[in-house]
């Protein structure tokens, strides 16, 4: 079974650990309510130590700071029918202030259910500065923003609410609320609504870098990212475990650092492990690394940034991969001829996680995640590591370690 093990080179239990103890209460969702970034980037430069990584600074820490608006104290949302439950039933906006008061709930025709009919109906009524108003839409284009007149909006959806920190750099008066709609049906005519928010104008954070230096080239670097941070805590109970975001990419880059810390793995190359915070609250680590390098971006052969890969039942996207199409066929090559992986798609660029900052600096660099339907959960307080796919976990690892050996 070792011998097995060590010839294949991943190691998903490890993995698992990794992921179990990422998504772990103690870590408090990995955001910047009890400090969770910081204990999390503690257990991942520990294991970097164990690996005995190289760093480029005194430690593995680049440390920097963001705005972000935050929830540490209790969430109340009461209606007629009793209390909701944080995160389950509702989430509120990452921009909304403190707030303590009844309020009266105004339900919106159904047929309401855009930005732009929601503004109009908004524009031609008369409110009450103690109205919330409620409708049945999705609303992201508004979502967070401003009304004058009114105290708040509630979106009521079907599906679990989900939640998302990108709009915590600033604060405005409009509470801003999305529900499940079970919970409305009866239409209760009033809420009592009170939590605390605390905002933090520069909340310092790090990212961690670590790297084992390659025999042949080790001025040349392979990088391998992912965001370990997620979203952290929304109130004194709920809690987001970031399972498949992105524990399932900081995890394989503690098994990839792990791998080649190994005497009989010593890449040729130079190979860099880059986790980082700020992710979710808009590429705020990656940036800051772009903006502010420890080694010089041109010596980067290249960037695979992972996030989001605990499935793989439908294969793997690789974002920036119709740019470099040389590398896309390399890797087709490879799954050709190993059948790591059921597909590898093509797609273009899209500015949606740590990538795009190198990306846009002129790295070449990628990101890639894994497809399947196994894992639905998605910014939900049940993106839990229990019975985790990890579906493609082992192709994926394959295909990464093979293209660091056949550049
Ligand atoms: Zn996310």
């Amino acid at each position: 079974m070792l011998l097995i093990h060590l010839a294949e080179g991943q190691d998903v239990d490890y993995a698992r650990t990794c992921l179990n103890k990422l998504t772990s209460k103690a870590f408090h969702g990995r955001g910047y309510v009890k400090k969770g970034d910081k204990k999390a980037a503690a257990f991942i430069a520990e294991e970097f130590r164990k690996d005995n990584l190289s760093s480029f600074g005194e430690d593995y820490f680049q440390y920097y700071s963001f705005p972000i608006n935050t929830f540490p104290g209790k969430i109340t949302l009461e209606i007629d029918d009793g209390k909701l439950i944080p995160g389950e039933d509702f989430v509120i906006s990452c921009s909304n202030k403190s707030t303590d008061g009844e309020f009266n709930l105004v339900y919106l025709p159904d047929d309401i259910d855009n930005d732009s009919l929601f503004a109009d109906y908004y524009s031609v009524n008369n409110f009450r500065p103690n109205d919330i108003l409620v409708a049945k839409a999705n609303l992201r284009g508004l979502y967070g923003k401003a009304f004058e007149g009114i105290a708040g909006v509630m979106l009521l959806s079907d599906k679990s609410p989900w939640w998302h920190v990108s709009n915590g750099a600033f604060i405005n008066n409009t509470i801003w609320i999305k529900a499940k709609s079970s919970k409305f049906i009866d239409k209760p005519a009033k809420a009592r609504i009170k939590f605390k928010n605390e905002f933090f104008a520069d909340y310092q954070t790090q990212n961690i870098v670590g790297f084992v230096k390659g025999k042949k080239y080790p001025d040349k670097y392979f990088v391998f990212t992912a965001h370990y941070d997620h979203l952290g805590m929304m109130g004194n109970k709920a809690y987001f475990p970031g399972a498949n975001d992105n524990g399932s990419g900081t995890s394989m880059i503690l098994d990839l650092a792990r791998h080649y810390s190994l005497a009989e793995n010593r890449p040729d190359y130079s190979i860099v492990f880059i986790t980082f915070s700020g992710e979710e609250s808009g590429l705020h680590g990656s940036r800051y690394f772009a903006e502010n390098p420890i080694f010089d971006l041109k010596n980067i052969e290249l960037l695979i940034n992972l996030d989001m890969v605990g499935s793989g039942s439908e294969g793997i996207t690789v974002v920036n991969s119709s740019i470099y199409k040389d590398l896309l066929e390399k890797m087709r090559g490879i799954n050709d001829d190993y059948s790591f992986l059921k597909q590898i798609k093509e797609r273009g660029e899209s500015c949606n996680s740590d990538h795009c900052p190198f990306y846009q600096k002129g790295v070449k660099a990628v990101f890639i995640y894994t497809m399947g339907d196994e894992l639905k959960e998605y910014h939900t307080i049940n993106d839990k590591a229990d019975d985790f796919p990890f579906t493609a976990y082992d192709g994926l690892f394959k295909l990464l370690t093979r293209l660091v050996k056949n550049n």
